[in-house]
């Protein structure tokens, strides 16, 4: 916080769509007051002694202000590319990516009455980027599971039950086939469930889940399920399907010092610089991001106002059956603060 009594936030606007949906963001607080300014870094990777790396200027910006809010970044498939967005949340050890995914009220959808927790292990599992080829034709790919990240996960989400009030904690698995690997996610799970008797824990495997969930998720409401990175990463998208797609759902990264808010879709180069996309789920994601910051106040106005043009319907944007651009959506938020 400066002397001005504001806050430094990074801002990484990100490809494709991220400048058109962060601008809206911008917009958004400036109109609302929140007493925040942006520190805008550009992640553009660079050539740094025979490594492609993040710019050394945006990693000291999210070390030096603790949050950041992030549009998508593209990740060129099959060019010898890493993950940009591995990249930093290996860089910052943000280690939970937390996943709500919340009914919009008056936009309908299946089911009225969505409230799914969703917390992902952000930092190995499928994700650890080991992968040879064996021999022509073979490749292998490594799902690295470890003691130590399983804990740091597993304690969050029990740790964000109580705090959040969710009574339940269920952790996500297939340890019927990945016997040693989630078999050992599981037994931690149980392991760190006996330091909170006041939040009750099960199991469930990710086939079954998805089958339930998709015929009714109602009785997920009061639980925060938990589980390795890919799972979390095709649970989530599925359960942003049944809430009205992607352009609605938010996620923050959590590490022990830094966090870094982002929404749950990608760069949509099908629909950037045409001023369509919808900016709720990076909007959502930054109210995430007001809420850790302690900033409740603006967070409920934002989100009120958010609600407000989404449930009158009038001025939504393609992805949720609407018209309206990206700005004019903008605007209407505005105008319901
Ligand atoms: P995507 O999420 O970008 O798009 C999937 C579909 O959803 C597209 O039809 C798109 O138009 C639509 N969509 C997504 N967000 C929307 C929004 N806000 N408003 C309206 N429509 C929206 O997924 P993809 O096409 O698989 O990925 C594109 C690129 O994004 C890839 O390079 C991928 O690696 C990257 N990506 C980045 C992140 C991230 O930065 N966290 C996450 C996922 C994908």
């Amino acid at each position: 916080k400066g002397s001005d009594g504001k806050y430094m936030v990074t801002m990484i606007e990100g490809d494709g769509i991220g400048p058109e949906i962060s601008q809206t963001v911008k917009d958004i607080f400036s109109a609302a007051n929140v007493p925040i300014k942006w520190e805008s870094v550009d992640v553009t990777p660079r050539l740094i002694d025979g490594k492609t790396s993040i710019p050394q200027e945006a990693i000291d910006s999210v070390t030096r202000n603790y949050v950041a809010l992030k549009g998508p970044l593209a990740t060129p498939i099959g060019k010898g590319h890493v993950s940009l967005n591995l990249t930093l949340r290996r860089t910052f050890n943000l280690f939970a990516n937390v996943r709500p995914c919340k009914s919009i009220a008056g936009y309908k959808t299946p089911y009225d009455n969505v409230d799914l927790s969703l917390i992902r292990e952000n930092t190995e599992g499928e994700y650890s980027g080991i992968e040879h080829v064996v021999v022509d034709g073979v490749v292998q790919s490594i799902k690295l599971i470890t003691r130590a990240a399983s804990e740091r996960v597993l304690r969050f989400a029990f740790q964000y039950a109580q705090d959040v009030g969710r009574p339940k904690v269920r952790a996500v698995h297939k340890a019927t086939i990945m016997k040693m690997s989630d078999g050992l996610f599981l037994s931690i799970a149980r392991e760190v469930s006996k330091d909170f008797p006041n939040i009750s824990f099960d199991a469930e495997l990710l086939d079954n889940a998805c089958l339930k969930i998709v015929s009714d998720p109602t009785p997920y409401n009061d639980v925060v399920l938990v589980m390795p990175n890919l799972y979390g990463d095709i649970l989530s998208d599925m359960c942003a399907g049944l809430i009205g797609g992607l352009g609605l759902t938010p996620s923050g990264n959590i590490g022990d010092e830094c966090s870094i808010f982002e929404a749950v879709h990608g760069s949509a180069p099908d629909i950037a610089g045409k001023g369509l996309a919808n900016p709720t789920a990076l909007l959502l994601s930054s109210i995430m991001m007001l809420q850790h910051m302690g900033l409740t106040q603006h967070a409920d106005q934002i989100q009120a106002a958010i609600f407000k043009t989404l449930a009158e319907g009038k001025t939504i944007t393609g992805d949720l059956g609407g018209k309206a651009k990206t700005a004019e959506y903008a605007a209407a938020v505005i105008k319901n603060l």
